[in-house]
């Protein structure tokens, strides 16, 4: 079975996680600092707290901005789900502004008018750097300058990716960002997240909010601890972060195989009519936690439906990313939102190639060779 994604795991990562299951700690010891202090590096923030999985990190963004009933939040409808439940979590709004043709992000120029229209409603924007391509962060960034708008990055797909050689532009640009360390991501942790900002007095409400909302207060009595706000476990334990640092030191060697598989399929699909493969921004670097091909099914005479069970034949499991948020249920009862045509329109066209460190070039190219041959493209 060839699947869209998954993690790779080696001898070094086994031996780092065994390491602490010896030791004192399982959790909450010295490890979960010294992720934090890896991942700071590498994304040059001043302050990161990890938590149990991106979800949690977006959650404690939310709260931690004090977003509340009556406020609305700008954000994308081409992204996991869990990029806008964090709004509805808080009793704010979601209002998504469509994507760009080009690169699938959010679209500047929309969103300009969404605050226009929204004006101080408006409490922040969460943007997708979606499948590992940047935003166009500089625009949004200087749209917001004069106005009191938090950005968030939700970079759980661009860990790795760069902005004019900068591999740390995620913090220039926004004020908080979030990442994910599910196995289908750049490096994994199991389940695993973490929240990075230069903002000391919300890394100190995301450090509470992990735990319990409670501050320990050891000078005092030794046994003394405080309750200050309604927090939650979104603790990473220290088996997970030790996979965490493991994983951190194979980041670029991952890179590098994503990189070569987008090539592969970029020089075996750019030239095809009516297919259209990522493009990346000039000076812009992509990550490509996915690869989105777009397959105009219908001047293939194939139904997407007909496409993904033929692949499923030859033991190819596809996925699409993503069905527009508000088309799913729960969204459509819950807000009103009107039709978005780049999304609605890309939702119709992408599906996700197979993109990961473990997967063989001779796989790569196979996956070509079927879907090439499934939408007969050889007889054109
Ligand atoms: C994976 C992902 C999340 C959620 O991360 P989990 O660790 O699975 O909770 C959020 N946003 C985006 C864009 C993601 O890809």
């Amino acid at each position: 079975m060839i699947y869209y994604g998954r993690q790779f795991v080696d001898k070094n990562d086994i031996n780092a996680v065994i390491k602490v299951l010896k030791s004192d700690y399982l959790t909450q010891g010295p490890l979960v600092e010294k992720f934090e202090e890896k991942l700071k590096k590498k994304l040059n923030a001043k302050y990161c707290t990890v938590v149990s999985n991106g979800t949690a990190a977006l959650h404690l963004t939310a709260l931690a901005l004090g977003w509340k009933t009556g406020d609305v939040i700008l954000t994308t409808p081409i992204t996991f789900v869990a990029t806008s439940n964090c709004i509805l979590y808080t009793g704010a709004k979601p209002v998504f502004v469509d994507i760009e043709e080009d690169y699938y992000n959010i679209d500047i120029k929309k969103l300009e008018k969404k605050i226009n229209q929204y004006k101080n409603k408006i409490k922040a924007i969460i943007a997708t750097d979606f499948a590992g391509h940047p935003c166009d962060w500089k625009s949004i960034n200087k749209i917001v300058a004069d106005k009191n708008i938090v950005l968030v990055n939700d970079n759980c797909h661009a860990f790795g990716a760069s902005i004019d050689n900068n591999y740390c532009y995620q913090l220039k640009y926004a004020d908080i960002v979030t990442q994910s360390f599910h196995p289908v991501k750049q490096i994994t942790t199991g389940e695993g997240g973490a929240i990075l900002t230069n903002n000391k007095r919300l890394d100190n409400t995301f450090k509470i909010l992990r735990t319990h909302g409670i501050k320990k207060n050891f000078a005092k009595k030794t046994w003394h601890y405080d309750m200050k706000v309604l927090g939650f476990n979104y603790r990473l334990s220290d088996m997970q972060c030790a996979l965490g640092i493991s994983q951190l030191k194979k980041l670029n060697i991952f890179l590098e195989k994503r990189k070569k598989i987008a090539k592969l399929y970029d020089n075996f699909f750019s030239n095809i009519k009516f297919i259209t493969t990522p493009k990346v921004k000039k000076f812009y670097s992509h990550a490509y936690h996915l690869y989105p091909l777009k397959i105009n099914f219908r001047k293939f005479r194939i139904t997407k439906e007909s496409f993904f069970s033929q692949l499923r034949k030859r033991n190819i499991i596809l996925k699409v990313h993503y069905r527009p948020i508000y088309l799913h249920s729960f969204y459509k009862k819950k807000i009103k939102q009107s039709h978005l045509p780049v999304a609605e329109r890309f939702y119709k066209d992408e599906i996700s190639l197979p993109i990961y460190y473990l997967l063989k070039i001779k796989d790569a190219e196979k996956v070509v060779r079927i879907i090439k041959s499934v939408l007969n493209i050889e007889k054109k």
